[in-house]
């Protein structure tokens, strides 16, 4: 029998984040169920409780940044104990047997499962996510809580700290380089603690001047204002890797002219239309433009112990879940600093 679980919902692309009940299914031999603590607000829940990226199957339960309280395991379960802290991130099923699968790369998996609007391949209809008070993942899906790590200020990681971590790994960071963070927000700020972390010289592209404290003390070495030409100008041909962040549509041509020969940019922000880039920016110079999808399991464990041995957490603003809207309607101004997290608490 599956168990009734409050959560908040979108109904429509129109209609707010707003109260509702979800069945979660009893686990099974390999499953793990978790009392959610906190939950992470991601760019993606807005963009996907909007139906913005076209793909939207509604009702749909956002969030995917997720720390919780283990609360039941099944008897195969190995990994957690009850009274465990547990982790769940943007996955929660994947086939296990593709190569992407095979090589702990699950995010590229065809036919991952994703923790919301993505086929329930137990229960029927469609997957909820952490906007809920319960959640039952199989163990593989499930991460360890660093114990000396604050655990709402961990909950980001599960999203916007592997999605960032996981570029600034696969591109080899590190000390020597000059990396640029394009956008100061959930992922972005993320971006700049990790780079910052690997060693390497970290520079903020933002269009709110207003953040340039924050950005330092966050281990920027250095803030370009994107929308000031004359700041843009010098620094062409001079980054060994820049991380696009934006939510919103932009011009990424201005920050491919800054890359040096053979340097990449990787985009992780999804805006909701295309992107225009100049041939002319890539064939000079011989660059990259590249994309990159969160991170699979292994690497986000290894993100994640590595968060907890360098003390990094996200900077979160705690907010009851009867706030969502509000929030989502702040993430639009840029105006978070730098991720809602949702008290769960606060959910009856
Ligand atoms: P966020 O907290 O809202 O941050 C986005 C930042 O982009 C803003 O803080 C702002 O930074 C900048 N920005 C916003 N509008 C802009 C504009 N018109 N022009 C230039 N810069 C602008 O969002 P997030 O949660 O970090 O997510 C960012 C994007 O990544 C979203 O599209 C999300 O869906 C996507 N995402 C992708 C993955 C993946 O696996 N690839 C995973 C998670 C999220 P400044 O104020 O500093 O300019
Ligand atoms: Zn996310």
């Amino acid at each position: 029998m599956p168990t009734k679980v409050s959560a908040y919902a979108a109904q429509s692309a129109k209609s707010p984040v707003a109260p509702f009940f979800i069945n979660r299914r009893d686990p099974g031999p390999n499953d793990i169920q978790i009392d959610i603590l906190f939950c992470g607000v991601c760019h993606s829940d807005l963009h996907t409780a909007r139906n913005e990226w076209q793909n939207t199957t509604y009702p749909v339960v956002p969030g995917h940044e997720i720390v919780g309280r283990v609360t039941k395991v099944g008897k195969d379960v190995t990994k957690f104990k009850v009274g465990d802290l547990a982790g769940v991130g943007c996955l929660v099923d994947s086939c296990q047997t593709c190569p992407s699968c095979e090589q702990g790369l699950e995010q590229y998996c065809d036919s991952f499962t994703g923790t919301y609007n993505s086929e329930d391949k137990q229960l029927g209809g469609m997957t909820y996510g952490g906007y809920s008070k319960q959640i039952v993942v199989r163990q593989e899906f499930v991460l360890r809580v660093p114990a000396n790590l604050d655990p709402a200020g961990v909950a980001p990681l599960l999203c916007a700290g592997i999605t960032t971590y996981s570029p600034l790994r696969h591109w080899k960071v590190g000390k020597g380089m000059k990396v640029g963070i394009v956008g100061l927000g959930g992922l972005g700020h993320m971006g700049v603690k990790l780079a910052h972390a690997f060693g390497a010289h970290v520079a903020l592209f933002t269009t709110s001047p207003n953040k340039k404290e924050d950005a330092l003390r966050l281990g920027a070495n250095e803030i370009i204002l994107s929308k000031n030409q004359a700041e843009m100008d010098k620094h062409v041909q001079s980054f060994d890797f820049i991380l696009d962040t934006v939510s919103a549509p932009h011009n990424p041509n201005a920050y491919l002219n800054l890359l040096k020969r053979d340097a990449t940019m990787c985009l992780v922000g999804g805006p909701e239309t295309d992107l225009p880039v100049t041939p002319f920016a890539l064939i000079f110079k011989r660059r990259s433009f590249a994309g990159s999808l969160i991170g699979g399991i292994p690497e986000t464990q290894e993100m994640l112990d590595f968060c907890g041995k360098h003390n990094i957490v996200s900077d979160i603003e705690m907010i009851p879940i009867q706030k969502i809207n509000e929030a989502y309607e702040r993430m639009l101004k840029s105006d978070v600093k730098y991720r809602f997290v949702i008290d769960m608490a606060s959910l009856t």
